[in-house]
């Protein structure tokens, strides 16, 4: 066990989104390659945005991409004892304030500062009032030394400063008793020994408050990084203007996990020109020196192209478990139907998703296949009786079915009608499949077996008799 602690903070408004995906990987990564601890905690201090469903969401994507933690998850709501005992102390130490102020009061000096050009910030009236406890109150951290200057020294950014008259006294618990996001973020990163803090650069400007924070409050600062954000094509912030933004959505369009996985960590993390890792691989290489200081562009084309790569080379029967919510959502039952698996591996070279391989797996188990209408128009025509009469005859004859009794048969259609292997082959294709794209002729029909070969001949040898 190393000293290493990280963690992972998502607050559940909402399903994972692909950049907390992204931050919650580079976290997990981290912690194993350094065999430190991964911590997850649900921040869910707004309980208004906070539902269930977001938590188990969260929980199922990070299950699915196989981000498991060492400890948690930790429920900040069950945590709002620790967070009044720590505002406690702030305000005993002198060091936070309870604030009176109006909603009306503030409106009133924002607006004053705005028309006299100032930036709008809280002029700390009540540092200097006293009021009763009992009445409405927000309580406030008593920015320290108001002309000095806080530096972040992030390990992805490098040392940026922040003047402190860019801020103000920051609300740490609000009027109605809840503590608020900045306040809670140090005293759950401290208590829980977070070592290394690494999120989205969108947190930066609140680290130099946090930094503040953790010094009044007597804690050790950890140590920060902060990644940069995904952006669309456009270069604006991604959201689903540029497509699914949710990490489940991906699962549904039959996506791998995998595919995911390596796709998220190349967008803003490099070694080299490689781009094909397995978690395997990135728990050993991945680094934040590899980590950009620049935005990295979601590309959809890429994650496409590395999730037909990982289902070419994927294991047929875990890709036949995977694939079967897929078939049964286009209708298609296995059951007494061709072996899944050898399904499987004739189409992983063809589909760039389970989705595709669904679609591509239908006319495999359909009692009667459905033709694509130009493929019918072209292919099954009477011209076509006489070969497929002879295919139907030599089938017949057949012992053996496999790929090189195939072959053989082949051999004698061939010699039999006098036509070529494409003539005979194109025809049978639709035949067979309803169309004019699918695996080889011989892998179908080793796979679809002799029996039901014959009965789509047959079918179709009926269909151009009625004709
Ligand atoms: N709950 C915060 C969010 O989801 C994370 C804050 C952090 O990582 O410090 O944006």
């Amino acid at each position: 066990m190393s000293e290493l602690r990280v963690r992972f903070a998502p607050s559940p408004t909402g399903y994972l989104h692909i950049g907390g995906a992204r931050t919650a990987l580079f976290n997990y990564l981290l912690a194993r390659k350094e065999h430190g601890t991964f911590v997850l905690r649900i921040e869910d201090t707004d309980m208004a945005r906070s539902t269930e469903e977001s938590v188990q969401a969260i929980l199922d994507a990070m299950e699915w991409l196989g981000l498991g933690c060492d400890e948690g998850p930790y429920y900040q709501n069950e945590r709002f004892g620790l967070y009044q005992q720590k505002v406690m102390q702030l305000l005993g130490e002198g060091k936070a304030y309870r604030c009176y102020c109006t909603a009306e009061e503030l409106d009133t000096k924002r607006e004053l500062a705005m028309q006299q050009g100032r930036k709008p910030k809280y002029d700390g009236t009540c540092r200097r009032r006293s009021g009763h406890p009992d009445l409405p109150h927000v309580v406030r951290f008593k920015l320290p030394n108001p002309d000095g200057q806080t530096t972040v020294d992030d390990r992805i950014k490098g040392q940026v400063t922040f003047q402190h008259e860019e801020l103000d006294d920051l609300i740490i618990q609000r009027s109605d008793g809840s503590p608020t996001y900045n306040f809670v973020v140090v005293v759950d990163d401290a208590e829980m020994d977070i070592t290394l803090v690494v999120r989205g650069d969108d947190h930066l400007n609140n680290t130099p408050r946090q930094i503040l924070l953790y010094q009044a409050l007597g804690y050790r600062v950890p140590q920060f990084a902060h990644v940069p954000m995904i952006l669309g094509a456009d270069k604006k912030r991604l959201s689903k203007r540029h497509g699914a933004t949710s990490v489940m959505a991906y699962k549904d369009l039959g996506y791998l996990p995998e595919a995911l996985v390596n796709y998220l960590v190349r967008l803003g993390w490099s070694m080299g020109d490689e781009e094909i890792f397995s978690m395997t691989d990135l728990i050993e290489k991945f680094s934040l020196d590899g980590v950009g200081r620049s935005a990295g562009v979601f590309n959809p084309e890429k994650l496409l192209w590395l999730n037909s790569h990982y289902i070419k080379t994927g294991d047929p029967e875990r890709l036949a478990d995977l694939l079967k919510p897929f078939l049964a959502e286009e209708g298609i039952c296995v059951n007494g139907g061709p072996d899944l698996i050898d399904v499987v591996k004739s189409l992983q070279e063809r589909s760039a998703t389970l989705v595709e391989m669904a679609k591509g797996a239908s006319f495999y188990y359909l009692d009667e296949v459905v033709f694509d209408e130009a493929a019918k128009t072209k292919f099954i025509t009477a011209d076509q009786k006489l070969m497929l009469s002879t295919v139907a005859e030599v089938f017949s004859q057949q012992t053996e079915f496999d790929h090189s009794s195939i072959e053989k048969a082949f051999a004698v259609i061939m010699e039999k009608t006098g036509l070529k292997f494409g003539k005979i082959g194109q025809p049978l294709r639709v035949v067979l499949t309803g169309g004019t794209a699918s695996p080889g002729i011989y892998d179908i029909l080793e796979i679809i077996g002799r029996e039901r070969a014959l009965k789509r001949i047959d079918r179709v040898l009926a269909l151009i008799e009625k004709k």
